[in-house]
């Protein structure tokens, strides 16, 4: 019994123990799956929380959803495996796809809050840039057309708007990880916006940190923007939340948000001078 397919099963429970545990879903919430060849993928049955999965509870489909070989135990495979067979077509490098519901995450997503960049290295570097995608039905085909064409060859996790995440990469434990660091840097996000103050890396840090990126073999669209660019420009939503202070500043590179400012702080401190004068004048 002890085949690499029975070893993948194994690690399809395992993994979804970890993620019921981390309470990314609830319930019966989520799905995850591995693709095994190029026409066959194993996926989570429907209707068993991911905190109770065993080996032989995962099922096998083609890859237009049918399942290929009666499950020992009779179930089905979940209703979401057309969003991940859609993956798997659009990246034949993706081998696993997680669909989650972690809280942090869904939370950006439920609001319509992009989530933004140049503020933590670790989400750069593993996950990149993350788009949202508009709200779709559960279940129904506007699903995979919501997230498909947000997909570039870099990109291994979207956020679906008013439901939750979808990561993917080359493994199963590395697309995982993705869901693990989404959803530790959007709490990391909103405990920044408790404290009310957040600080972006500045051009050179962000050209940097895309560097070392890049050097890991992870490239990045956005090192060809910089550094006349301003990362992330349109992904302000977040930032633009919080209260404006001296060291918090907008620069002048396309509406974007950096940390410090020389030439703005200078502005405000002549503005406030010149007020100053003007009063003194009455
Ligand atoms: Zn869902």
């Amino acid at each position: 019994m002890d085949t690499p397919l029975w070893q993948l099963k194994k690690q399809m429970a395992q993994i979804g123990h970890r993620i019921w545990q981390k309470g990314f879903c609830a319930g019966n919430e989520g799905n995850h799956s591995v693709r095994i060849s190029e026409d066959r993928v194993l996926c989570t049955p429907t209707g068993i929380s991911k905190g109770f999965l065993e080996a032989d509870d995962m099922c096998i489909v083609d890859m237009d959803g049918n399942q290929v070989e009666p499950n020992p135990k009779g179930r089905k495979r979940t209703s979401e495996v057309l969003v991940h067979l859609a993956v798997y077509k659009k990246r034949p490098d993706v081998k696993a796809v997680i669909h989650s519901h972690p809280p942090h995450a869904t939370a950006f997503a439920i609001a319509q809050i992009p989530l933004p960049e140049g503020i933590h290295p670790e989400a750069e570097v593993f996950l990149g840039k993350v788009r949202t995608a508009p709200y779709a039905t559960p279940s129904k085909p506007e699903l995979p057309d919501s997230i498909i064409p947000l997909i570039g060859p870099e990109t291994n996790t979207v956020l679906m708007a008013n439901h939750g995440s979808l990561s993917f990469s080359f493994d199963l434990t590395d697309t995982y990880y993705k869901l693990e660091i989404l959803d530790a840097y959007c709490r990391v996000l909103l405990l920044t916006k408790q404290l009310g103050s957040v600080k972006q890396l500045d051009q050179k840090q962000m050209t940097d940190l895309l560097e070392v990126k890049k050097n890991f073999g992870l490239p990045d669209e956005r090192l060809s923007c910089a550094p006349t660019g301003c990362v992330g420009s349109e992904n302000q939503p977040f930032l633009a939340s919080f209260p404006v202070n001296p060291t918090t500043a907008s620069c002048d590179c396309d509406g974007g948000v950096t940390s410090t400012s020389e030439g703005n702080f200078e502005a405000m401190v002549q503005a406030i001078t010149d007020q100053i004068v003007t009063s003194m004048g009455r």
